[in-house]
């Protein structure tokens, strides 16, 4: 049995008197233990985040980190030992708008995945396909080459230690959510591509859906045997609706 996971990517949003309003929101949620419950503020924002929800049921990650796990010269960057250091514990790998708009390949992304085990963080890799290549047919070949390339990198058993994301791009930040079956298909083939590898690790791992997830759609969407749980972007930024999604997944 797979405990849900909702995970809140803040992106570069908040203020450090707004980050405290939300913070005091959280704490107010009655949440049920059934459901794993993270938010990822800016790194401006994270020593802040954590201390305020230190003792409630949220916990704390990045939405990025090194490919250097540990103390380097990389004026700018942070490392996950670094984070884990500020007790996070989550961390986001490849989110679409780094590979996007920063470039970052999936190299880079295997990298940063190998990098944020080593640093003792859960990374949650992001994976998802862009609007021209689900209407080309390509989805499945191209969230099962971003896979690949980390399975590579890190071999089956270390996938053990970390949970995967599909976010279509097309979905992130549009209103346009995916169908529940169309997320299904998805990650049904996800899961197919690790049981391949391994049995023990696909049936355990927690697969998230992310893609302007409501409190609205949220229940349908969890409601997917392959879907464990969501990764949530502007639905996060409000105590209330995040609230509600994580009610969705929690029963
Ligand atoms: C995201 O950025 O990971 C995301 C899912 O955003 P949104 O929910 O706003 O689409």
């Amino acid at each position: 049995m797979r405990r849900p996971l909702v995970a809140g990517n803040w992106k570069m949003h908040g203020t450090c008197a707004s980050v405290a309003e939300l913070v005091e929101g959280l704490r107010q949620l009655q949440l049920s233990d059934a459901v794993e419950v993270a938010v990822m503020p800016s790194f401006v924002h994270l020593a802040a985040v954590e201390a305020g929800l230190r003792g409630s049921r949220v916990e704390v990650g990045a939405q990025d980190c090194s490919v250097e796990a540990g103390q380097a010269a990389r004026t700018g960057e942070v490392s996950a030992s670094q984070l884990a250091d500020m007790q996070c514990r989550w961390v986001l790998v490849g989110h679409s708008e780094r590979r996007s708009l920063l470039g970052e390949s999936d190299a880079v992304v295997a990298g940063k995945f190998a990098a944020a085990l080593q640093g003792g963080l859960v990374p949650v890799l992001c994976v998802g396909e862009t609007l021209q290549e689900r209407e080309a047919g390509e989805t499945l070949a191209v969230v099962g080459r971003q896979v690949e390339r980390v399975l590579d990198e890190v071999g089956v058993e270390n996938f053990a230690r970390a949970v995967i994301a599909y976010e279509p791009v097309w979905a992130i930040g549009s209103g346009l959510s995916a169908t529940a079956e169309q997320a299904q298909e998805v990650h049904a083939a996800i899961r197919a591509q690790l049981a391949s590898k391994s049995q023990s690790v696909a049936g355990a791992m927690r697969i998230l859906y992310g893609g302007s997830v409501k409190p609205s759609s949220a229940a349908e969407l969890f409601g997917m045997p392959d879907i464990d749980g969501g990764l949530i972007g502007g639905a996060s930024l409000n105590a209330d609706d995040f609230g509600a999604i994580c009610r969705a997944a929690g029963c």
